[in-house]
């Protein structure tokens, strides 16, 4: 595996407590993340994808267990450390966009340019993700695939060292899907981030350079593929 050490979790546990029952969603987990790959975390609804993703991402933090990140361990960091990694370290993409609305597709991707002190011309982002002529529309008068390709946008402006996207086409039909897929893989080939995905849909699995599967709150399977495929290639 090419690329640095990146994050580790070590022994990372996430209980939640509902009412009188206790939520094992991440049991016991060890794992690290490399520079520079394009991860897939893969497994059913309930299976602890977007805990294991929001604990890597500094949105939550563990019952039990260390997260470092670099020389931080993140477990124990303040809350406003936290934040500042969030902001500075982190690009987020979620299933449904989560865009300002009353804010145009160029304004909400210069919001998040304007949280670290080195982003990408915002101008060049809404080019590279494909919309040049679509930077005055308000969220609304974009379709599904424009409204997550400013997402995008919005996340690599930063230049994050971490994009974590999750279920980034759980919303789209087949064609955009793809679209999406296509700039989250670019993304990894140019090597400025390290990409992770959390989806249920198998096939999306083949363009990572490893997969976690994951099964009852823990990776059950760790599987790196040698030759991994453009979305263009895949189908499902
Ligand atoms: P996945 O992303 O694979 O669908 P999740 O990480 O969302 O799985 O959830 C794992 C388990 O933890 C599920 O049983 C879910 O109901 C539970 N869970 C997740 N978030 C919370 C929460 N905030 N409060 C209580 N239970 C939660």
């Amino acid at each position: 595996m090419a690329g640095q050490e990146l994050i580790r979790l070590e022994k990372v546990s996430k209980t939640y407590l509902m009412g009188e029952v206790t939520v094992a969603a991440l049991q016991e987990t060890s794992v690290t993340i490399y520079q520079g790959e394009l991860l897939v975390i893969l497994g059913p609804s309930g299976s602890g994808k977007s805990t294991m993703l929001n604990l890597i991402g500094g949105m939550d933090k563990p019952t039990a267990g260390k997260i470092i990140y670099r020389d931080r361990d993140l477990s124990q960091a303040h809350d406003r450390e936290l934040t500042s990694y969030r902001r500075q370290d982190v690009g987020f993409v979620f299933q449904f966009y989560n865009l300002i609305p009353d804010l145009t597709a160029t304004e909400n991707v210069a919001l998040a340019a304007d949280l670290v002190e080195n982003p990408l011309p915002v101008a060049q982002v809404m080019e590279d993700v494909g919309l040049g002529d679509r930077k005055e529309h308000f969220p609304a008068q974009l379709s599904g695939g424009e409204q997550q390709r400013v997402a995008i946008a919005r996340a690599i402006v930063k230049r994050p060292e971490l994009l974590l996207c999750d279920e980034p086409t759980g919303a789209l039909d087949y064609q955009t899907g793809k679209i999406v897929l296509n700039f989250l893989y670019q993304i990894r080939r140019q090597g400025e981030s390290t990409v992770i995905i959390v989806t249920h849909n198998t096939a999306i699995a083949r363009m990572a350079d490893r997969v976690f599967r994951m099964r009852s709150g823990q990776i059950s399977e760790v599987v790196a593929n040698p030759n991994p495929l453009s979305p263009e290639r895949i189908d499902w």
